[in-house]
């Protein structure tokens, strides 16, 4: 239950629909993404072409599904959401395929957790929207062709590396989520307190988003604790300071860091005298799962330059150091 968990509760899953930008124009950031689709959305509309299956990969939280729901939009297109792991059989996902009307939205979400057979059946779909299946089995088994309506899918991943090759070689379009900058997500807060009613200032908006870990769900979601604290210590009114205090009370630290964060650098800097240190060691040390590093907590300290992927493991730069003001051994002894 970490506040800084860029991971959705099932609680905020209603709120996160309220505030959910709806059209390319309020996509805040992600200016290369924005700027390709705002091309590749209108083109593939005037040809009357389905448009090509885009592929979204980076950290949760960082607006992938929102991404999805703004191209069925743009596109005036249905959006039809489900995820790899729910797919377990190949009927699954012949069932969902056959159902799409032309041009639709297929959002499979965590699309590399695919099981083999049924990303076998993607493949034909994606690539001539062929649905290609078996039905019966043994003697009597016999396979069939349909011919589906051309739709568009859009994969979502937190890493590109965790898909087969040939999957990824199947999306025309590929797009990188990066983490957003302060005044982006100072936008997104300002935004979000609008439309749930939440009185903030600039100096509140700032320090909510400047310790939100660079990611719109964190930012969301530190405003509604925020507020929460506003209404009970203050007026209701968030300012720099009560957004200060109210962060301070929930763990984050200054540079947006919680405990789980600081238990991860602590081992680098303590148990392992900065690293370099193998992903799995650094596991054992904190007691969490190697995907949950890889894909949750690491990639926004290596962003922000407090730990090194290096061929040899991780390894925590002097930032690190200075941020627990601990002294760097010296390197060259
Ligand atoms: P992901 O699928 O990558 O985990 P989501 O798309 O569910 O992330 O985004 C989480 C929340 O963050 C959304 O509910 C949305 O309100 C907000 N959000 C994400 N990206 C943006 C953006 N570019 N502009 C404004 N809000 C965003």
């Amino acid at each position: 239950n970490r506040v800084i968990s860029p991971v959705a509760g099932l609680d905020e899953l209603m709120t996160e629909e309220k505030i959910r930008p709806q059209y390319l124009s309020d996509y805040v950031g992600q200016p290369v993404v924005r700027e390709q689709m705002e091309i590749f959305i209108p083109a593939a509309k005037a040809r009357g072409e389905a448009l090509d299956h885009v592929l979204i990969f980076g950290p949760p939280g960082l607006g992938k599904t929102t991404l999805s729901h703004i191209i069925a939009n743009e596109l005036g297109a249905n959006l039809r959401q489900t995820s790899g792991p729910v797919l377990e059989k190949a009927g699954d996902l012949a069932a969902l395929l056959t159902n799409l009307e032309p041009h639709d939205v297929l959002f499979v979400d965590e699309i590399h957790r695919l099981s083999p057979v049924v990303e076998e059946i993607l493949y034909p779909a994606m690539e001539d929207f062929q649905l290609d299946i078996m039905i019966g089995e043994g003697p009597a088994a016999r396979s069939i062709k349909l011919d589906l309506p051309p739709f568009t899918l859009v994969g979502a991943t937190t890493r590109a590396g965790l898909l087969t090759s040939p999957l990824r070689d199947r999306f025309g379009i590929v797009q990188r989520l990066e983490f957003y900058n302060v005044p982006d997500l100072q936008y997104i807060v300002t935004r979000a307190a609008g439309i749930l009613g939440v009185q903030i200032d600039d100096g509140g908006a700032y320090e909510v988003a400047r310790r939100a870990r660079g990611t719109p769900r964190i930012a969301n979601r530190l405003l509604r604790r925020v507020r929460d604290y506003a209404q009970v210590k203050a007026d209701g009114m968030i300012n720099a300071s009560i957004a200060d205090q109210a962060l301070n009370m929930l763990n984050v630290d200054q540079q947006g860091f919680d405990h789980m964060d600081r238990r991860l650098l602590l081992a680098v800097l303590e148990k392992f005298e900065g690293g370099p240190v193998g992903i799995d060691n650094i596991a054992a040390a904190i007691g969490e799962e190697r995907g949950t590093i890889e894909d949750v907590l690491e990639p926004y300290l290596i962003q922000q330059g407090y730990l090194m992927r290096t061929p040899r493991g991780r390894m925590a730069t002097r930032l690190a150091w200075d941020h627990f003001s601990l002294s760097m051994p010296d390197q060259t002894t």
